[in-house]
């Protein structure tokens, strides 16, 4: 039995050997004793290091267009060899630059790191989310993640630029998640002034990122369907690493209108 328990406890150590301070707990024994008053602190520090390094896989979140500007919204996402995009809008030529049509996020980052794209995921069905998707699909073509109507906008995108049934295009419902290599992305409905809105949770070994999309908060809106409070409320308590949310109108005070009342106006 002796000798069992002998070759035993080396292999056990070894294998915990990424976990630090156990080996350590047995040669300070009989240190304790001298300074009995004292040890309990330093031995619990140790401890709580151990899930942070557990956790190290970064996240990064690399924003081509849409910050600090309206229009071309596009996003970035990367961990470990996968990533994948969030929108991909055009904008309009400001006074300034005469003789352009439209304008479009550049792309050369994402082509260079193309291998590496796992699909691309859209928020809603508005220009300056989606009109430069066939630009872009034009040069890599990977899977295009929406919800239906959004989808159905898209193919007519891709029809104009001649690319009709080219790429996959995939529908998918709210509280759906789509898997991005390591990281998975939800659908979570949201409101807006154009119906089948979806923000999203991205689901990385490094927590969980919120993003909004455009969204508001309509208790009346045209299709009935309410803005998932539910399922941002429930992300939020068990831990968000970070939010990233839409800030129009942000410091106005006051409500947005509901979307029925627009109908109204025209009676
Ligand atoms: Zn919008």
């Amino acid at each position: 039995m002796n000798e069992k328990e002998k070759t035993k406890r080396p292999r056990q150590a070894s294998a915990k050997g990424n976990v630090p301070q156990k080996r350590h707990y047995k040669k300070r024994t009989p240190v304790q004793h001298e300074h009995s008053d004292a040890p309990a602190e330093t031995q619990h520090k140790p401890r709580l290091r151990q899930p942070k390094e557990v956790k190290r896989t970064a996240v990064r979140i690399i924003p081509l267009g849409g910050l600090n500007e309206i229009g071309k919204n596009m996003t970035v996402f990367e961990c470990s060899n996968d990533m994948f995009i969030l929108d991909c809008g055009l904008s309009f030529p400001d006074a300034d630059m005469p003789g352009v049509d439209i304008v479009i996020p550049d792309f050369t980052y994402v082509e260079r790191n193309k291998d590496r794209l796992r699909g691309i995921v859209i928020t809603h069905g508005h220009e300056d989310h989606i009109g430069g998707l066939a630009y872009l699909l034009k040069k890599i073509n990977v899977p295009v993640y929406a919800t239906r109507l959004t989808i159905g906008l898209i193919e007519g995108k891709l029809k104009e630029q001649g690319l009709s049934g080219k790429v996959s295009l995939n529908v998918v419902e709210p509280r759906k998640t789509v898997k991005m290599g390591c990281m998975a992305v939800e659908f979570i409905k949201v409101n807006h002034s154009i119906p089948d809105s979806v923000g999203m949770a991205i689901h990385t070994p490094a927590g969980v990122i919120v993003h909004t999309g455009d969204f508001k908060v309509d208790y009346t809106p045209i299709d009935g369907k309410i803005i998932d409070l539910a399922r941002f409320g429930e992300l939020g308590s068990k831990g968000v690493l970070a939010l990233m949310s839409e800030s129009t109108n942000a410091e106005r005070p006051g409500y947005t209108h509901s979307e029925r009342t627009v109908g109204e106006s025209f009676d």
